[in-house]
């Protein structure tokens, strides 16, 4: 312990402040964005392609559509995949804007409980499939960045014909997300893999669903010369009025800029690098925590996941600890963990709609246990060493 504290005061004396995640910008992000700003596009300009390009590489799709965030995403995805009143499995152990973007649709979300990575339940899923024909769709949310569900869900859209939605918010670098998703979402929010600082996308290797997407995402316009209707305004003499467009649906704007598309491209640049150094730090904790009794790992170093979150379970009681009591010594110490997620059908919102958090209990016990360490690529060896000692001596 004294020890410990040495370290502590050692490297706390030149401290900045440990979150439990953060963005990495450096100067080269920053002349992108510069540059775009001097340059005749601040908003849909070439950047946007250029970025999704960028996004379709990196998550094998073949349609990407960039929007203005990962929220406006699920909302469009939704309007694309769901009818009014159309049941939707999804998991209580997300942010809130996924169950939301089925009710803003007018769709029902189901929850259905985590297996013991905090997944959504893939048992559970089949059996709400079994007795429930009226469910459309699975939102699946690939927390912490672990795509451990990819297969079952691949079977499940096979034996039921049901639609799913990969919510890969935490999920960019990880192996295989987005593949079986007839839409997969994104998000490139500061704490996220990269960032435009608000922003999200929608992929998908629909054709069809990607024009419906894109034109959500943009009032429901379209502008290209092959889906007008009405020819006679669209045409003269068979050449398209160039002022010329349409609204065939009622979409929203939520196109995300140029100016976020470069600070993408630039970051996008780096993912590979990122997930890397992201795959390091969870080892070293994992190895740290090895031999402790009341800490673990959500999951053992699994190379699949891109580690948007370092999820650790912390047996409180054995540790005679409560969560509030360990925030606040790390608090003091200038380390801000934080709690993802409060499963969401405990929300007030959720709970006045007539959901009941304890049809899922483990998803109750996951939040009770959990706390997200650190994690970001630009924590240095010696602010993780800082953070683990600072863990082992308070737990001790
Ligand atoms: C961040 C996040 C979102 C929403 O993304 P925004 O870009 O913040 O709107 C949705 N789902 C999950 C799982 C997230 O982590």
């Amino acid at each position: 312990v004294a020890r410990c504290k040495r370290i502590a005061r050692h490297v706390g004396a030149c401290l900045r402040s440990i979150p439990y995640g953060r963005q990495w910008v450096d100067d080269d992000d920053i002349a992108a964005v510069v540059e775009t700003l001097k340059g005749d596009y601040l908003t849909t300009g070439p950047k946007v392609g250029e970025f999704e390009e960028a996004i379709c590489k990196a998550t094998d799709s073949k349609y990407c559509v960039a929007v203005n965030s990962g929220t406006s995403a699920l909302h469009i995805a939704s309007l694309a995949l769901l009818q009014a009143n159309d049941k939707v499995i999804t998991t209580p152990i997300s942010f809130v804007a996924t169950s939301n973007s089925a009710l803003y649709v007018g769709a029902k979300p189901v929850f259905v409980d985590v297996d013991e990575k905090a997944q959504i339940d893939l048992n559970h899923c089949e059996d709400a499939l079994k007795k429930d024909k009226s469910i459309k769709a699975i939102y699946a949310v690939h927390f912490t960045g672990l795509p451990s569900t990819l297969e079952g869900l691949r079977t499940l859209k096979e034996r039921y014909g049901v639609s799913i939605l990969e919510d890969c918010a935490h999920a960019l670098g990880s192996n295989g997300a987005g593949s079986v998703g007839d839409a997969s979402i994104w998000s490139f929010h500061p704490v996220k893999h990269i960032t435009t600082a608000e922003g999200g996308a929608v992929t998908m290797d629909d054709e069809e669903l990607h024009k419906k997407i894109r034109s959500y995402a943009n009032h429901g316009i379209t502008r290209l010369e092959g889906e007008f209707v009405n020819i006679d305004m669209a045409f003269d003499n068979g050449v398209k009025n160039q002022w010329y467009y349409e609204q065939q649906s009622l979409g929203y704007n939520f196109r995300l800029a140029d100016l976020n598309c470069a600070l993408g491209i630039s970051q996008m640049a780096k993912l590979e690098r990122f997930v890397a150094r992201r795959r390091e730090i969870a080892r070293r904790y994992d190895e740290a925590f090895a031999n402790l009794a009341h800490i673990k790992p959500l999951y053992t170093y699994d190379e699949r996941s891109s580690y948007h979150l370092y999820a650790a379970l912390f047996d409180f009681a054995a540790l005679s600890m409560s969560r509030r009591e360990l925030f606040a010594r790390l608090n003091e110490r200038n380390i801000y963990p934080q709690v993802h997620y409060i499963p969401i059908n405990t929300q007030p919102y959720y709970r006045s709609l007539g959901y009941d958090p304890s049809d899922t209990p483990n998803a109750l016990s996951f939040y009770e246990q959990a706390v997200s360490l650190p994690m970001y690529p630009s924590m240095s060896d010696e602010e993780q060493g800082y953070v683990i000692e600072t863990i082992k001596e308070i737990c001790s």
